[in-house]
C-alpha cells in the first residue's frame, strides 16, 4: 500500500520506466502486415490488359514472330516495374505522414509532469487524463472528476460512460468496467489518474486488433472514378478492336495477322492514368505536409480545391496565442500594465503615473486570484521565459510575478485541494484553497467576464467589499474589449471551514468580483496575407470564436477579415431558426461568444447553401463539427487527440495560413490531375484515330504494333509521369473555387481530347504520305511517324502544362526538372529507336535525315502553335462568358 502511495504522488523513476520498455516492449499495436514486395510485384500483372498483350505474345510466338513476342513480354514487364515502383512511391508517401502525428500522453515520472511519446508507456506509469485525450493504454483508475468516456471504438456504444474509481466485480464484462480507462478510447469530459495496467497488444485493443487492422490505400473518389472509367473504356476499346479486326479482315482484306496486330492494339488504353493520378496526389500530400497541413484522410486533397469558406478559430489561428496582460481594471479605474512577452519584468501605471503594487488592494487580489487559478508555470531558461501549459495562463502568472508575488511560494503557501477544470461550455475554472489565517477555505475563480459577473453579487472596491455595480463593469468589459483585447474577470469566495471538495453550485453564485484583466494577442502577420489571398481566390473566411464580440470584431478588423466585419453572438445565433441561418450566416464575418454546438449549426447552414467548408477546431467538443464540414482541420498544437481523429487535415503549426497553402496545394493537385488527363487521352487518341483512319480508307498502317508500344512505353512513362510534379500555376489563387459538383471530365476537355487527337492523326498521316510520295520506304515513313508522334507528345506536353494562360512564354519553355528530364529521357530513347542498328532491327526503323528531322520537329511547333491559338480563343470566350454576369449584377447593383 504505501510502495502505491509513493506511486501515485511520484509515477515510475525514468529508469524503471526504461527497463520495463525492455521487458513489455513498446506501447504500440503490432504493424498491420505490408503485402510483401514480390507479391505486390505480381500483382501488377493481374490486369484484363495485361492479359490481352500475354495472350497477344503467345499468338505472335506461335506464328513464329518472335521478336515482336519478345517486345510485348518486354514492354509487359517494364509496364510492371513501373507500376511497382510509383505503388511503392504513394506507400511510401503514406507511411511518412501517418509517422507525423505520434500520439503523445502526459505522465507522472519521477515527481514530475512529463509529455512522452504513447509509444513509451509501460505498464505502471501514472497517465494522466484530460478531456479529448485518447487514453493510450488501459488504465485502472486512481483519481477521476467527472470523467467521461467515449468508448465507441472499442464496444461500440455510442454515448460516452461515467467512470469512477470505485472497483467493480471481476466478471464484469468490458462495456461496464467503470474503474478502467481502456486504450484507443477517448475523454469526452473530466479529469482522472490511472495506472497503466496493459499497454500494447495486451490492450483490449492489441487484443481485437487483429480484426481492425487494415491497410490504408492512396486512393480518393476521384481517382476510383478515374480507375472505373480507365476499366470501361479498356473493355469498350478492346470491343472496338474487335470490330476492327472483323472490318480489316472481312472488309478490307488485310492478311489476318497482320489485322489481328493493328487491330489489338490500336490504342494503348490508360491504364496508367490512375496510377499517374495517384502519384499527383501522392506529390501533393507530401507539399501539403511540406507545408504544415498533415492529410489524415486522401479525400480531403481533393475537396481542398473546392473549399468556397474557411471557418477559423481566432486564438492561435489567426492571432499568435502569445498573451500579455496589458491592463487591469478595477472599480477605481484602468491600470495599464508595461513588459513584454513572459519575461516578468513590467510595472502598473495609473494615467502614466506609477502605481506601486502593494498599495493597490484589488491589483494584489486580482495578481493572488491570477496565479492560484491557473495550471501554467513560468520557465527561465538562457535568458528566455517561456510558458509551460496555457499561454494564457501563463501571461497571468507573469501578471502576478510583475506584481511581487512568488508562485511557487503563493502555491505552497494556500494549497488547492480541488479544481473545477475550465471548458468551453461554461468559460470559468475556479481553484479551492487553504490556509488562510481564520482557516477557512477560499475559492479563486476566473473567466469570461459574462460569466464571473453572473456568479458575483458584491465587488471589492479599494479596502471594502461593497454591493456589485454589474452594468458599470459590463461597460467597462465592451470598453476594453473593442482595443482588441481578450478580458478575463478575476473572483472569488470564502466556503465555510473544512471544505475539501469544490462543485459548481458552490461558486455558481455569492461571489465577490476583483477586477478585470485585459490581454493582447497580436495577429499573426502572414494571416494578413493569407487573407488577401483568400479574398482573390473567392473563398470566404469566418472568424468563430469563444471571445468577446468587441475583442473579436476588433480583431478582424485588424486582419482585414472584411470591410466591416459584422458580428454575431452566440446568444444571438440561439434565436435565429434553422430555415433564416443561412441567410444571415452569408452576411456575417464573426461569430463570437459561441461554443462548440454553434459550430455545428454553423457548418450546416453554410452547407445549405453548397459552400465547401473547411472549419477548425481543437477541442473534444468540436470533433462534431470537425466531422460534419467538407475538410474538419484540427491543430496539431493545442488540440485534442479527439479533434484530429475527427479531422481531415492536422495543422502542425496550428497556423491559418497553412490552411490556405494547402488549398493552394488542393487546387494544384487537381489541376495536374487534370493534365494528366488532357494530356494522356488525346495522345492515346491521336495514335488510335491514326490506326483507325487507315484501316477504315484501306491504308498501308502507318505504325507497326510494336512501334505503338514503344511509343506508348516511352512516353507514358517519360512525359505523362513529369506532370503529377508540376508546380502550382500562376494565377491559382486568383480563379473562384471549383464547384464541387463539377465533373473533372469536362465539355471543354473532351472538346481538346477530340481537337487534339485529329491534329496528332493529321500530322501522322501527313509525315506518312508526304515520305511515300518522294519515294521513301514504308518502313522510312514509319521511322517518321513515330517520330512525328513523339516530338508532337512533347509539344503538347508544354502546351497542357499551363491550363489557365499561355505556354509560349519563358517560363513555359523552360520547364520544370522533371519535364526536362522527361524530355532529355525521350529524345535520347528516340534517338537510339531511329539510329541504334540493335534497335533498328527489332523495330523495323530506318535512319530518319536530319532535314526530315527538321521538318518532324516543325510539325511539333505547328502543334503546339495552334493548340495555343485554340486555347486563348477558348479563354476568351471563357473569360466574355464569366464577366458578363458580373457587369450586368454590378450594373444592377449600380
Ligand atoms: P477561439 O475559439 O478563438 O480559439 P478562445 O480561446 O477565445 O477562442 P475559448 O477557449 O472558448 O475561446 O474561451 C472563451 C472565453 O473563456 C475566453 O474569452 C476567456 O474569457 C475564457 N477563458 C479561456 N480560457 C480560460 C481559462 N483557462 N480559464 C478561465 N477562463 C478562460
Amino acid at each position: 500500500m504505501a510502495a502505491q502511495q509513493v506511486a501515485l504522488d511520484s509515477g515510475l523513476s525514468a529508469t524503471e520506466a526504461a527497463s520495463r520498455r525492455e521487458r513489455y516492449g513498446p506501447n504500440r499495436l503490432p504493424d498491420v502486415e505490408h503485402r510483401g514486395a514480390i507479391m505486390r510485384f505480381l500483382l501488377q500483372f493481374h490486369n484484363l490488359l495485361i492479359y490481352v498483350l500475354i495472350g497477344a505474345a503467345v499468338l505472335a510466338a506461335a506464328i513464329g514472330n518472335l521478336i515482336d513476342a519478345a517486345v510485348i513480354v518486354a514492354v509487359v514487364v517494364l509496364n510492371a516495374i513501373v507500376g511497382f515502383i510509383q505503388e511503392g512511391r504513394a506507400e511510401r508517401a503514406l507511411e511518412a505522414i501517418r509517422g507525423m502525428i505520434d500520439p503523445h500522453a502526459a505522465v507522472i515520472r519521477d515527481g514530475q509532469r512529463v509529455d512522452v511519446a504513447a509509444e513509451d508507456i509501460v505498464p505502471g506509469d501514472l497517465v494522466l487524463l484530460e478531456p479529448g485525450t485518447r487514453v493510450p493504454a488501459d488504465l485502472r483508475l486512481a483519481r477521476a472528476r467527472n470523467l467521461r468516456i467515449d468508448e465507441a471504438a472499442l464496444t461500440g456504444e455510442s454515448l460516452p460512460v461515467d467512470k469512477a474509481i470505485r472497483p467493480v466485480p471481476q466478471e464484469t464484462v468490458l462495456a461496464d468496467r467503470t474503474s478502467m480507462a481502456f486504450s484507443g478510447t477517448f475523454v469526452a469530459n473530466g479529469t482522472a489518474t490511472g495506472i497503466a495496467v496493459a499497454t500494447g497488444p495486451e490492450s483490449e485493443l492489441g487484443r481485437i486488433s487483429a480484426l481492425v487492422g487494415t491497410v490504408e490505400k492512396l486512393t480518393t473518389p476521384l481517382i476510383r472514378r478515374m480507375d472505373q472509367f480507365a476499366r470501361l473504356l479498356t473493355v469498350f476499346i478492346l470491343a472496338a478492336c474487335a470490330a476492327v479486326f472483323l472490318f480489316a479482315v472481312y472488309v478490307r482484306d488485310y492478311p489476318w495477322q497482320e489485322a489481328s496486330w493493328s487491330s489489338g492494339l490500336p490504342s494503348r488504353p490508360p491504364r496508367g492514368l490512375p496510377a499517374v493520378m495517384t502519384i499527383a496526389l501522392a506529390v501533393g500530400v507530401q507539399r501539403m505536409a511540406d507545408r504544415n497541413a498533415i492529410i489524415r484522410r486522401l479525400p480531403a486533397v481533393e475537396t481542398l480545391g473546392s473549399v468556397s469558406v474557411i471557418c477559423s478559430d481566432k486564438t492561435g489561428t489567426l492571432t499568435r496565442n502569445e498573451m500579455t496582460v496589458r491592463s487591469v481594471v478595477t472599480p477605481e479605474g484602468v491600470l495599464d500594465v508595461s513588459g513584454v512577452g513572459y519575461r516578468p519584468q513590467g510595472g502598473f501605471t495609473d494615467n502614466g503615473a506609477p502605481v506601486q503594487p502593494g498599495s493597490n488592494t484589488a491589483l494584489t487580489e486580482a495578481a493572488r486570484a491570477a496565479i492560484l487559478c491557473n495550471d501554467a508555470e513560468l520557465q527561465h531558461s538562457d535568458d528566455d521565459w517561456s510558458a509551460h501549459g496555457d499561454p494564457m495562463e501563463g501571461a497571468l502568472v507573469c501578471f502576478g510575478m510583475k506584481a511581487g508575488f512568488d508562485p511557487a511560494l503563493l502555491r505552497k503557501q494556500l494549497p488547492r485541494t480541488d479544481e473545477i477544470p475550465f471548458d468551453t461550455e461554461h468559460r470559468f475554472m475556479a481553484t479551492l484553497h487553504h490556509g488562510h489565517e481564520d482557516g477557512s477555505a477560499i475559492a479563486y475563480i476566473k473567466g469570461a467576464p459574462e460569466q464571473i459577473l453572473s456568479m458575483c453579487d458584491r465587488q471589492l472596491d479599494q479596502d471594502q467589499i461593497a454591493p456589485l455595480d454589474a452594468e458599470d463593469w459590463h461597460e467597462k468589459t465592451a470598453f476594453t474589449a473593442r482595443h482588441g483585447q481578450r478580458m478575463l474577470a478575476l473572483a472569488m469566495k470564502r466556503l465555510p471551514k473544512g471544505t475539501q471538495d469544490l462543485s459548481v453550485s458552490d461558486v455558481s453564485q455569492g461571489a465577490v468580483l476583483i477586477g478585470l484583466v485585459g490581454f493582447i494577442d497580436p495577429p499573426r502577420e502572414e494571416v494578413l496575407s493569407a487573407i488577401g489571398e483568400c479574398r482573390t481566390a473567392g473563398i470566404d473566411v469566418k472568424m468563430i470564436t469563444g471571445d468577446h464580440a468587441a475583442t473579436a470584431t476588433a480583431i478582424a478588423r485588424e486582419l482585414a477579415l472584411a470591410p466591416e466585419p459584422q458580428t454575431l453572438t452566440g446568444d444571438q445565433l440561439d434565436d435565429i431558426d434553422d430555415t433564416d441561418l443561412p441567410d444571415i450566416v452569408r452576411t456575417m464575418t464573426v461569430f463570437a461568444r459561441t461554443t462548440p454546438a454553434h459550430k455545428l449549426r454553423l457548418v450546416r447552414a453554410l452547407q445549405i447553401d453548397q459552400d465547401v467548408t473547411a472549419m477548425t477546431g481543437d477541442g473534444v467538443n468540436d470533433a462534431p463539427a470537425l466531422k460534419q464540414a467538407d475538410v474538419g482541420v484540427a491543430m496539431g498544437r493545442k488540440g485534442t487527440d479527439a479533434a484530429k481523429e475527427a479531422a481531415e487535415i492536422v495543422l502542425a503549426d496550428d497556423n491559418f495560413a497553412s490552411i490556405v497553402a494547402a488549398i493552394r496545394e488542393g487546387r494544384t493537385v487537381y489541376d495536374n490531375i487534370r493534365k494528366v488527363i488532357a494530356w494522356t487521352l488525346p495522345t492515346n487518341g491521336g495514335e488510335g484515330a491514326t490506326l483507325i483512319g487507315a484501316i477504315a480508307f484501306g491504308l498501308t498502317l502507318p505504325m507497326t504494333a510494336i512501334q505503338i508500344l514503344w511509343i506508348n512505353m516511352v512516353t507514358a512513362v517519360a512525359l505523362g509521369l513529369t506532370l503529377a510534379f508540376e508546380p502550382t500555376e500562376p494565377g491559382t489563387m486568383t480563379r473562384p473555387p471549383r464547384k464541387a459538383t463539377e465533373s473533372l471530365l469536362s465539355g471543354t476537355l473532351l472538346w481538346r481530347i477530340c481537337f487534339v487527337s485529329i491534329l496528332f492523326a493529321i500530322g501522322a498521316f501527313g509525315i506518312f504520305f508526304y515520305a511515300i510520295e518522294r519515294g521513301q520506304s514504308v518502313d522510312m515513313a514509319r521511322t517518321m511517324v513515330v517520330n512525328t508522334l513523339v516530338v508532337m507528345e512533347i509539344a503538347y506536353l508544354f502546351s497542357v502544362r499551363f491550363v489557365y494562360s499561355g505556354s509560349l512564354t519563358w517560363r513555359g519553355m523552360l520547364g520544370t526538372p522533371a519535364v526536362l528530364i522527361g524530355v532529355g529521357i525521350t529524345v535520347l530513347a528516340q534517338f537510339a529507336f531511329t539510329y541504334l542498328p540493335a534497335l533498328q532491327s527489332i523495330f523495323a526503323t530506318e535512319p530518319v535525315a536530319w532535314q526530315d528531322g527538321l521538318l518532324i520537329v516543325g510539325i511539333g511547333a505547328a502543334l503546339l502553335i495552334l493548340v495555343e491559338l485554340e486555347k486563348s480563343i477558348f479563354g476568351f470566350f471563357a473569360r466574355r462568358r464569366t464577366a458578363a454576369p458580373k457587369t450586368a449584377a454590378s450594373e444592377t447593383a449600380a
